[in-house]
């Protein structure tokens, strides 16, 4: 079915190829470029760029070519093109020598609503951060699934029950094409149970980032393999597990079938973990030895977390892994029993994919400080319960990229007051310090022009809702009049999972509806959201809202919009006052809305959670509180109460005390968007990612595979080692030694400790003592000890100083840790011998 290609004038001929490069997402002059073509149009194809070129007529054509504002336009957009494509950027400027490939691996990416290959916040974070190692110049690609039928579209119908619709895209309509070498097309085969199937490796291109996405949905694959990638989150563990197969393993091949050795396999989420196994295949049939293999793996492997719900990390019985992986296994004889451990939890008897890719990673991290610490507790069994702050999970908290999400109205309004090259430097504070000079009167019109599209999109979208439900003429014109300008603004659109309370607004009816109906202040909302088709749960919230929008009392003030994507989620973060958010803490990993709304001058209100635990300075947006040692129900109550509390009190007051002339609301706008903007963005977050897990991991990599893997084997022996030899450990004395000075309140001790036969320069020793923090709060505190003496027997003397207040051995510990110079971090292997248990 290819279609013809169009056939453009010489002189706007570059609008093909960008129409396939999903640049055009954060840069608005070329998305104006597509919208002129025919605004109408535009919409109707849900701004898709490769529609708008192919469906464009020779005559239509013919008059942009003869249209000078047109073509004027046209030479900016590929100029900026031309501009940012040569660019050098941050990472050749930063690490001009470490090169390398970055393999981002991922079920899901949303770039824009006209690749629905997303579901929700883990795919849009991938998209934004495959944007922005673009934007820094990484090299960087990335690899997913390209599912025929995407996620599905959702549509209410009269009694606000949710209809799931699937439909089947045409690839050739979409910004994808098949990755061809001499000519033909890129097959790779990925054993799944019974049959091999085969995938055609397709690309995207993201600004300078390509994206692999593999498709199963091929003649020569039978009816069943063809369903492997239609749909995203669709079927049962069967075909969760098949497909994840398909995005590991045939994520690795494909990446070879293109020549390409990544140095840095970042696995986003469980769900792509099996690309480890894949790669231990190919180290063993290259005769390196299973212990050196996992070694150069975990160097090699970055895993981020997502979730702090268990129901979120997929399992699957282990004859399940062991059936459908088994072409792959098949080919592990040997190390088939060692692989399936790799994902084993003993406890539910599963094999658990977060497992699996905890123990082929040795860089891992949760995405917000919380979340960081949440998994730590989460997973501190799974590292032989040494101390939770140990656990060696890090975090790097999630951001948005900023020229995606921002309203273009808004960053031309920066341009003018933010300092020159204000988007490359946007993770530095110092550039933000300039929205001082931006006159509160800018901030407020544009803020206020953004809130009327958005609920001018409302009234279009509900009318439009009731004329396919086949409603009233009334009712469709009633919906045309909902929702005030002029009201303050409450937003609220994510996913509808229980834990994020969506009707936590609805506790109190007879309050909300004096808090909604205020004769001076009234207060307005706008719900949005889909809920996953097995999440009955979800499904249910969607309906109260909706009963509660047609309540006499809350109509036109309350209101529900269906099918929320990109497109919805832009107007909404940027037409709104308040970005509301109220999950059940600590569930919510990070979130990643209200970044969005914070840059656009909307003010966030939001449970202390994921990320706006740390962003939340106390006057930057307000706090939905609760006592995070309460039962879940008690904080629930503490919640609502508190939600209601500070509209009544302190919102409304604030936002309508803004007509009267005080600046006070618009200080907060800026104050959420200079303290805000400048850290939850993805280039701050991208740049993390290198500086803590790239840039080392290429060189940790590097080191470990020279020589045939010689430095991973060396690895690999010592832990081998250390662990065969690590029961014998025992403190034999530890006395002061009062004959060395030691500085005012310190004093100089001594601990022989039998090490049997490790060596003395293999082990971390510290004493480790508590200390009252300034927050009254006890932390531990490690002091290291020196090797000093051998003295014979398997015993060795370590020196260290510490407070003198410290007599007896029970007032602090001897801790001993493995060492080696090759770890990754100080728990690489997570043994830890303890005075105190
Ligand atoms: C940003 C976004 C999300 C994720 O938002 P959360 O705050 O993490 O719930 C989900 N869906 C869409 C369409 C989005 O734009």
């Amino acid at each position: 079915m290819e279609r013809n290609q169009p056939v453009l004038p010489d002189s706007l001929k570059q609008l093909l190829p960008l129409s396939y490069n999903l640049w055009f997402s954060w840069n608005a002059d070329a998305v104006k470029l597509y919208e002129q073509i025919d605004p109408e149009r535009w919409e109707r194809v849900n701004h898709n760029p490769v529609r708008m070129v192919q469906e464009t007529s020779a005559e239509a054509w013919d008059r942009l070519a003869s249209d000078s504002s047109y073509l004027e336009l046209y030479s900016k957009v590929a100029a900026q093109w031309e501009q940012y494509e040569s660019r050098k950027a941050w990472y050749g400027e930063k690490h001009p020598e470490a090169g390398g490939t970055i393999a981002y691996f991922s079920a899901e990416f949303g770039f824009h609503e006209s690749l629905p290959i997303y579901s929700g916040g883990l795919g849009i974070l991938a998209g934004d951060h495959c944007k922005s190692a673009s934007d820094l110049g990484l090299p960087f690609v990335g690899v997913g699934l390209l599912y025929r039928k995407g996620y599905f579209q959702q549509r209410l119908d009269s009694s606000g029950s949710q209809q799931a619709l699937r439909v089947d895209y045409d690839f050739n309509q979409l910004p994808v094409r098949p990755v061809q070498i001499g000519g033909s097309d890129v097959i790779v085969e990925a054993g799944v149970g019974d049959s091999q199937v085969k995938l055609k490796v397709w690309v995207v291109q993201v600004g300078r980032v390509p994206l692999y996405l593999l498709d199963a949905d091929l003649e020569s694959n039978s009816p069943q393999d063809r369903e492997l990638t239609s749909q995203l989150y669709g079927g049962n563990q069967d075909m969760r597990i098949a497909q994840e197969i398909v995005l590991g393993v045939g994520g690795v091949k494909a990446l070879r079938a293109l020549g390409l050795q990544p140095n840095v396999y970042h696995i986003n989420e469980g769900h792509a973990a099996f690309l480890s196994v894949e790669r231990m295949r190919e180290y063993v049939h290259a005769g390196v030895p299973y212990d050196t293999a996992l070694e150069l793996i975990r160097a090699s492997t970055v895993f981020t977390t997502h979730t702090p719900v268990p129901a979120g990390h997929d399992a699957f019985p282990v004859g399940m892994v062991e059936h459908y992986l088994h072409p792959l296994l098949s080919q592990l004889v040997y190390e088939k029993d060692r692989i399936l451990e790799l994902g084993y939890d003993g406890e539910k008897d599963l094999f658990n994919m977060t497992f699996l890719a905890m123990n082929t990673a040795s860089l891992r991290n949760g995405v917000s400080k919380l979340h960081g610490h949440v998994s730590r507790v989460m997973f501190r069994s799974f590292h032989g319960n040494i101390p939770v702050d140990d656990v060696p999970i890090g975090h790097v908290t999630n951001g948005v990229h900023m020229l995606t999400w921002l309203a273009p109205e808004l960053q031309q309004l920066f341009d003018r007051f933010l300092p020159g090259g204000w988007v490359e430097r946007q993770a530095e504070s110092a550039v933000w310090e300039a929205l001082r000079l931006l006159p509160d009167e800018s901030l407020l019109k544009v803020h206020s022009s953004l809130k009327a599209k958005l609920i001018d999109l409302a009234r279009r979208s509900l009318q439009e809702q009731r004329r396919r439900n086949g409603e009233s003429e009334e009712r469709i014109r009633e919906a045309g009049t909902y929702l005030n300008p002029d009201a303050l603004t409450i937003g609220f659109a994510r996913r509808f999972a229980t834990y994020k309370r969506a009707n936590l607004l609805f506790k109190d009816l007879e309050r909300l509806n004096r808090i909604v109906n205020h004769p001076e202040r009234p207060v307005q909302f706008i719900f949005a959201g889909k809920a996953h088709p097995a999440d009955h749960p979800g499904q249910d919230l969607i309906r109260e809202i909706y009963r509660v929008s047609q309540m006499d009392a809350f109509k036109g003030r309350i209101v529900i919009l269906e099918n929320y994507d990109m497109s919805l989620a832009r107007y909404l973060v940027q037409g709104v006052d308040i970005w509301l958010n109220n999950p059940l803490r600590p569930l919510e990993a990070s979130g990643t809305s209200g970044e969005k709304a914070a840059m656009n001058g909307a003010v966030n209100f939001s449970v202390l959670d994921g990320w706006w635990e740390e962003g939340y300075n106390g006057t930057n947006g307000w706090a939905i509180e609760a006592d995070p040692h309460a039962d879940w129900h008690t904080q629930e109550q503490q919640n609502a109460e508190s939600l209601y509390t500070n509209l009544e009190r302190e919102i409304a007051p604030l936002y309508y005390e803004r007509q009267e002339g005080s600046p006070q609301w618009a200080e907060r706008m800026k104050n959420s968007i200079g303290t805000l903007a400048p850290v939850y963005n993805t280039h701050r977050m991208v740049q993390d990612y290198t500086e803590h897990f790239y840039s080392r991991t290429i060189e940790r990599f590097r080191l470990m595979s020279m020589d045939g893997g010689e430095q991973a084997a060396r690895l690999a022996g010592y832990k081998k080692f250390i662990r065969e030899h690590w029961g014998a450990l025992a403190v034999k004395a530890v006395t002061d030694d009062p004959a060395v000075p030691a500085p005012p309140g310190n004093k100089e001790v001594k601990a022989d400790l039998y090490l049997g036969s490790i060596r003395p320069d293999y082990v971390g020793v510290e004493i480790v003592y508590y200390a009252e923090n300034p927050r009254g709060i006890w932390d531990p505190v490690p002091v290291p000890l020196k090797p000093e003496a051998d003295l014979g027997d398997g015993v060795f003397r370590f020196r260290g100083q510490i407070p003198s207040h410290l007599v007896h051995i029970q007032h602090y510990s001897v801790r001993i840790r493995p060492y080696h110079p090759l770890f990754a971090h100080r728990f690489e292997v997570p043994l830890l011998f303890s005075t105190v248990k």
